[in-house]
């Protein structure tokens, strides 16, 4: 009896232990219920049990607005059949569901929402009620805007950006290829907007840039895309034109002319109009297989060419000129690798003068030309261009002053070729690079060649800018005795007190001159007067005067005749190879 007295008061106060315990967890429970994110309740009819607080906030409603209601009132419209469909599937399979939602506020707006449904069973696995739990994401989705905005649109005029065109670019070629479509990319830069940004500031230069980039989207539609490339450079995808390629040329030829009309008229800015125009590249695209970049390359040189051709205007790429400007970048390539591989040579072209009644060779010119492996024997006027520009002049030039002088060394322990000056051509980017002076003496030095027999070819171009520069490098290296000639000399603006400056030994009679020397027409008059002029110069300066480029005795004879006395040309010879050269002085001493 009292044991069973005792099991009972034990099973009471065991109970009342599982009661508290289980209030304590529903206040729990309830605490979390009103302090977490939105939730709604549903039972297994669907039908809305309870709301917190903060689906109230969230959705607008308060709990006795929906409580009995099915959740449907909360619909936007946003969301197809389809998307219900899957997420009941769901929930009767895993028993949750999680996503992104559009469902409608009270007051009609829609926004998303991250809806998490978790279902609830009883113990026979039957789903009594079903949690919803909604949390606002709106934050989220501006953030993410924001950032596919900055990464995908231009800051300054909210065009798309050079991301975006890519991509742009290329679902429209893709579209091309799969539907036999022609597309066109076209490329703009604005004509002189350095200038104005200089002159007239940035904040101009960005107004400009609002209003051309707005005038741009007033021209295209639908599929079409405008974006800013960065600078003042635009571009515009036309998607899709045409199945034939002339008349989808044809047809973004008419759209770009007009693009450049509606760039025309003036554009208002803070301090005052601006008249604006632009150059544009246009490359089409369609049927076959090139790439984003091939096409983008190809506006771009289209654009270059647009530019060039006088601004305010617009141009085809031209696969011409791209195999002209690809053969450009092998030829330079190959050039380096030439030089690296020793297949450059020196030709000889002899120097004569009239002298004690006899005719003295008194130098040679030394003409740089290049073994190209697959092309043969190249004249310089096929890569010296190319090496100014690409700056392998430098290095090239370099091996042409290493190599007369190890030639110059050479012949001087040759008696017929020891008194033999060597002229060497220098271009204006190799003779202006810092240490060129003391580089060419070092290299004499090390050949072990005499700097008198070493004479330098400049021409008037080069001394046009930094005269003082010019003249501090000449007077270094005439303090050890290199020689300098004055090359194509009056084809150039020298004026005459800068002449007298510069420490020149020589003055080259350009051969245009000597060309029309020997004639009986007015051409021949002027040369005549010019190449006279010219030796009159030189003379009076304490020069001497050389002309190049003398193919007939007649030549000779005129330039004689106006106190020349000094040539150089096929008339005695043409450039030779070394071998050639000796021999050829040789047979002369003989
Ligand atoms: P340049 O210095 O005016 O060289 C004279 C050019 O006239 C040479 O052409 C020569 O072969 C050519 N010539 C010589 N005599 C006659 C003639 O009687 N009639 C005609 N029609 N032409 C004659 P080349 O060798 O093709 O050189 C062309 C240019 O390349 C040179 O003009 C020079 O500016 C440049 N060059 C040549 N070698 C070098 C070099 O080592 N370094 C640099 N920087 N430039 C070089
Ligand atoms: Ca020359
Ligand atoms: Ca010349």
């Amino acid at each position: 009896m009292l044991r069973h007295f005792t099991t009972t008061r034990q099973r009471l106060h065991a109970t009342q232990d599982q009661l508290r315990a289980a209030e304590e967890a529903l206040r729990v429970a309830d605490a979390i219920f009103q302090n977490v994110e939105a939730v709604m309740v549903t039972n297994a009819r669907g039908r809305i049990q309870r709301v917190n607080a903060a689906f109230s906030a969230l959705t607008g409603y308060a709990a006795d607005e929906v409580v009995g209601k099915t959740p449907w009132l909360l619909r936007s419209g946003h969301h197809d059949e389809a998307f219900y469909v899957a997420m009941r599937a769901a929930i009767a399979s895993t028993g949750r569901w999680q996503g992104e939602i559009w469902d409608r506020h009270k007051s009609g707006a829609v926004f998303p929402k991250w809806l998490t449904i978790v279902a609830v069973s009883n113990g026979a696995g039957e789903i009594t009620h079903m949690v919803a739990t909604y949390v606002d994401i709106r934050e989220r989705k501006r953030a993410e805007a924001q950032i596919h905005q900055l990464a995908f649109y231009d800051v300054l005029t909210e065009l798309p950006n050079r991301v975006l065109l890519r991509e742009r670019l290329q679902s429209a070629m893709r579209a091309c290829a799969d539907g036999g479509g022609h597309g066109a990319l076209l490329l703009l830069d604005l004509d002189d907007f350095r200038t104005l940004n200089d002159t007239r500031g940035h904040s101009q230069g960005d107004a400009l840039l609002q209003q051309v980039a707005q005038r741009l989207a007033g021209c295209v539609a639908g599929n079409d895309t405008v974006a800013r490339l960065g600078g003042d450079e635009f571009a515009i995808v036309l998607a899709d034109l045409c199945s034939a390629r002339e008349q989808a040329a044809a047809r973004a030829e008419a759209f770009g002319r007009k693009v450049l009309q509606v760039l025309r008229p003036a554009y208002v800015l803070g301090d005052g109009d601006h008249h604006g125009t632009a150059s544009m590249g246009v490359a089409l695209f369609g049927g076959t297989e090139q790439d984003v970049d091939t096409v983008l390359k190809q506006a771009e040189m289209a654009m270059y060419q647009a530019k060039a051709s006088g601004r305010d205007t617009l141009h085809f790429f031209d696969a011409a000129l791209e195999r002209a400007i690809t053969e450009r970048v092998q030829l330079e390539r190959a050039l380096r690798e030439g030089i690296e591989r020793g297949e450059l040579v020196l030709h000889y072209q002899p120097q004569l003068a009239a002298l004690d009644g006899g005719l003295h060779v008194v130098g040679a010119e030394a003409l740089v030309r290049w073994q190209h492996p697959g092309r043969g024997l190249l004249g310089p006027g096929l890569f010296i261009p190319l090496a100014e520009e690409t700056g392998l002049i430098l290095a090239l030039g370099r091996w042409v002053l290493r190599t007369a002088c190890a030639q110059l060394a050479a012949w001087a322990t040759q008696p017929d070729l020891a008194s033999v000056t060597l002229a060497v051509n220098v271009s204006a980017p190799q003779f202006l690079e810092d240490g060129f002076a003391d580089e060419v003496l070092a290299l004499l030095r090390h050949a072990g060649a005499r700097p008198e027999r070493l004479k330098i070819e400049l021409t008037e171009s080069m001394l046009m800018n930094g005269a003082d520069t010019v003249i501090a490098i000449m007077r270094t290296l005439q303090e050890q005795g290199v020689q300098f000639s004055l090359d194509d000399f009056g084809t150039g603006y020298s004026s005459l007190s800068y002449l007298r400056r510069l420490p020149l030994d020589q003055l080259k009679i350009d051969q245009s001159f000597v060309r029309d020397l020997a004639g009986d027409d007015s051409d021949a008059a002027t040369a005549h007067s010019i190449a006279g002029a010219i030796a009159a110069l030189g003379h009076s300066l304490g020069l001497t005067v050389i002309a190049e480029g003398v193919e007939t005795a007649a030549q000779r004879d005129a330039l004689a005749a106006i106190g020349c006395t000094t040539w150089q040309g096929y008339f005695f010879s043409r450039p030779l190879p070394l071998e050639a050269f000796e021999a050829w002085l040789r047979t002369r001493a003989a």
